[in-house]
């Protein structure tokens, strides 16, 4: 805490895994005497740039720009860029941290970093958004490319954000190398099943896990926190598996719809017009809006998907949702739950899948796209989409056997940061002090 001061949400995820690592300590102490641990912990490479650009009334704008090459270990550095005004170094320290495990997870040869912004893409024109992205590849493009560093999208950086960073890649770089960035457009380079892949990913793993309790989706109330990408795409994996989802959320609050959210209807306002999630209670009499974000989780379900921030769900809300019988907590967004909400879940016998694990379908279909760009092919839906659910599966699979494996039986959080830690640190061990 002395050496990074100001990051709780780093010191925050390292205190997790760290303690997930006892067990693995005690059995092994190699990882200690060959300082993995220290290691692990260090950014191999942080940048922070200036990012000027025009607005349209000509004023000059300037945001600031990080990346954080967290561990190269397994692969390039693969994680997403994020553009809100809540992006600090330390919050992309954390989100680069996680990374590192979940990309071991997914067992693709891919090592972890993040980056973004602290610009707020909110209410800004489409002219806007591309001079921001021009002026951040402008200086990015020289820390990336496809062996390197490979980023993609996460909050605030959707496929259009994708486009205008490539394009402004490809002029400076003058080639055209389509695996520096993934979540593409399908007509240069892009992967089917990329937009969809982590609430997919994350609907399948809740099946898979329900699964082993002789139970499914199927006629499940389902709550989901946010309404962006993660947010609908597990949206429609768990209709289509039968599950009825209740209320969706942005910032400004939250709809509950008795009868089943309309997702063609959220699609509209949220994909095509950019709007706002209160515009789904318009004209709907029996859906109630409310303005408190983060009270989503009063309304009572049997399955939680938290996909919009990190720390969205407290002690408290963990408790509502305990209290209304929740049987399944799924992450798909990073780090949303408090440690005080884990508690909580872990005293109930909630089944939780941790971020880590579940949300880790976006980066593994972007290693799958990134295949693809490799051998110049482009894969059919149903490949990636059975691709997926066997990566799911998988890391459901051996989450639980390295938990039930150093004593922490049924514990996805233990199983997962072990797993994803064993096959980090032996690569650091395999290839010295560096
Ligand atoms: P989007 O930008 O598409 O959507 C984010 C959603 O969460 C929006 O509805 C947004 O509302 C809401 N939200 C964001 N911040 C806040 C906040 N502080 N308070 C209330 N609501 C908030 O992002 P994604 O769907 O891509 O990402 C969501 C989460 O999933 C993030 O934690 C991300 O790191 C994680 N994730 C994403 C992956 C991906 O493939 N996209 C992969 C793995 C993890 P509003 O529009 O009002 O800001």
């Amino acid at each position: 805490k002395e050496r990074n001061p100001d990051e709780p949400e780093f010191h925050q995820a390292v205190k997790e895994v760290l303690e997930s690592l006892e067990p693995v300590f005690e059995k092994d102490p190699k990882y200690k005497e060959a300082g993995i641990l220290e290691r692990i912990v260090e950014p191999e490479r942080q940048i922070i740039f200036r990012v000027p650009w025009v607005d349209d009334e000509g004023n000059v704008q300037v945001n600031r720009g990080f990346r954080v090459e967290f561990n190269s270990a397994l692969g390039p550095y693969k994680g997403g860029l994020r553009f809100h005004p809540t992006v600090n170094v330390g919050l992309i320290k954390f989100l680069g941290f996680e990374q590192i495990f979940k990309n071991a997870l997914t067992g693709r040869p891919i090592g972890g970093g993040k980056g973004g912004s602290d610009f707020n893409p909110k209410g800004k024109s489409d002219g806007e958004i591309m001079r921001f992205c021009q002026s951040f590849m402008t200086e990015l493009y020289r820390h990336i490319g496809p062996d390197t560093d490979v980023p993609a999208g996460d909050i605030g950086v959707g496929g259009r954000e994708i486009g205008y960073l490539f394009g402004q890649y490809k002029k400076i770089v003058n080639a055209f190398e389509a695996g520096v960035l993934t979540g593409k457009g399908l007509d240069w380079g892009g992967s089917l099943v990329r937009t969809e892949a982590t609430g997919y990913g994350l609907t399948y793993m809740a099946e898979e896990m329900l699964k082993d309790q002789n139970d499914s989706l199927e006629g499940k109330r389902v709550v989901i926190s946010g309404s962006g990408n993660v947010a609908i795409y597990a949206t429609e994996k768990v209709q289509e598996l039968g599950g009825k989802v209740v209320a969706l959320s942005d910032s400004d609050g939250y709809v509950y719809d008795p009868e089943g959210i309309d997702l063609e209807a959220v699609k509209q306002i949220k994909e095509v017009e950019r709007g706002r999630i209160k515009e789904y209670a318009e004209g709907r009499s029996e859906v109630e809006f409310c303005p408190e974000s983060f009270d989503i989780w009063d309304v009572e379900c049997d399955v939680a998907l938290p996909c919009a921030t990190q720390n969205e769900l407290d002690g408290e809300s963990a408790q509502t949702l305990v209290d209304n019988g929740v049987m399944l907590v799924g992450e798909g967004a990073n780090m949303p739950s408090t440690p005080e909400a884990i508690k909580i879940f872990k005293e109930n016998d909630v089944l939780f899948a941790p971020g880590k694990a579940a949300n880790a379908g976006g980066v593994a279909t972007s290693a799958i796209e990134m295949t693809q760009n490799s051998m110049r092919e482009s894969w059919s839906f149903d490949r990636v989409d059975e691709t997926l659910n066997d990566i799911m599966v998988d890391i459901y699979d051996v989450s639980q056997e390295k938990a039930a494996e150093y004593g922490k039986e049924g514990d996805l959080i233990a199983g997962a940061n072990i797993a994803g830690f064993l096959k980090v640190a032996d690569a650091m061990l395999d290839q010295g002090v560096v």
